[in-house]
């Protein structure tokens, strides 16, 4: 099996700068000398894009750049098993858009990157890469996975947890597909959605992400989405409250739903699941027209947001996709 290895950035090929960690390692050198007498050696090809990013300035037009990058080399060799290399800040950003524009592709794409460069003593690079690598060529794992830390997460239920520890990720609403022992255990297969066909690019729109905090005022909240966004993505508490008793805070979100933005509602809890007419004080969201995100990440739920506006899908159809899963990515 032919594996294609996309390096997009991120700190595992980054060295010392004067001004921090920069793109910078002899990537490609090193993965050759990491594969050398392996059964692999031969069939892996690699394609850097360019620029190299630290992947803080990853944008929906980045997420693109990896999908052509994968359907030009699917196109070539149909069998061809994937692995992209990229920075861990927005990691699980881009692995959840992934899985969103390519249900179509029947190889897997295993996502992964390291805490530490490739050129600094006990980095987690070569564990990661090979790891994904192997489960890459597995033949257990499909659609879009994250491997990190010894284990391999969906790739849209995935979420950084540790700006420091190896594990790095964690998958809070839902089990690791597999942890690496030997042999490795797997889990249940990922559960998979509705696909999507005739997937068009993803472009980037004006989706912002708000955090709830007790004393937020409507005035403040009102002048965050001024003018209104294409969509917002409200982190609410618990199971997705609102301050319902402050004067005029719901009436900021009816007026925003008004003017044309899809209002989703995430929760501030790393374990969610969204219930807005559980209580009182998230009801009045419901009612306004507001949709919760059920399980979903802020992650999953923000790249669904992009990839939903990017098909041309707005209001209501936008708000029934929300709660559907296209690629595994929330339980219905
Ligand atoms: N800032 C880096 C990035 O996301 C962090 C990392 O790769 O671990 O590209």
């Amino acid at each position: 099996m032919r594996v294609h290895i996309i390096y997009t950035g991120g700190t595992i090929g980054m060295v010392d700068s004067p001004h921090g960690l920069v793109p910078g390692a002899d990537l490609e050198g090193w993965l050759a000398v990491l594969l050398a007498d392996t059964s692999l050696e031969h069939t892996v090809s690699v394609t850097s894009l360019e620029p190299l990013i630290d992947s803080s300035n990853a944008t929906p037009s980045s997420w693109q750049a990896i999908v052509d990058d994968l359907r030009t080399h699917a196109a070539a060799d149909p069998q061809t098993a994937f692995v992209v290399l990229h920075g861990t800040d927005t990691m699980a950003y881009t692995s959840a858009a992934l899985s969103y524009a390519l249900t179509d592709l029947t190889t897997p794409i295993v996502v992964t990157g390291s805490q530490l460069p490739l050129g600094f003593l006990g980095s987690d690079a070569a564990a990661n890469v090979t790891g994904a690598v192997r489960a890459a060529t597995s033949g257990r794992a499909g659609g879009v996975s994250l491997f990190f830390g010894h284990r391999l997460l969906a790739g849209n239920r995935a979420t950084k947890s540790s700006s420091w520890a190896f594990t790095g990720f964690e998958s809070p609403n839902t089990a690791p597909l597999a942890i690496v022992g030997a042999p490795w255990q797997w889990a249940a297969t990922a559960p998979t959605g509705t696909g999507w066909k005739n997937t068009k690019p993803y472009t980037r729109h004006d989706v912002v992400v708000i955090d709830l905090a007790p004393g937020i005022t409507a005035k403040r909240l009102g002048a965050l989405l001024t003018p209104p966004p294409e969509a917002v993505v409200l982190r609410a508490f618990g199971v997705g409250n609102i301050p319902s008793r402050e004067p005029g805070l719901t009436d900021v979100v009816e007026q925003v739903i008004a003017a044309g933005t899809a209002v989703i509602v995430t929760s501030q809890c790393h374990e969610s699941e969204v219930l807005l007419g559980r209580y009182e004080s998230g009801d009045a969201l419901a009612r306004s027209g507001a949709v919760g995100s059920r399980d979903m990440t802020l992650e999953a739920a923000y790249a669904k947001v992009q990839f939903l506006l990017s098909q041309g899908l707005r209001g209501v159809e936008l708000a029934q996709w929300m709660g559907r899963s296209i690629a595994g990515e929330l339980r219905e």
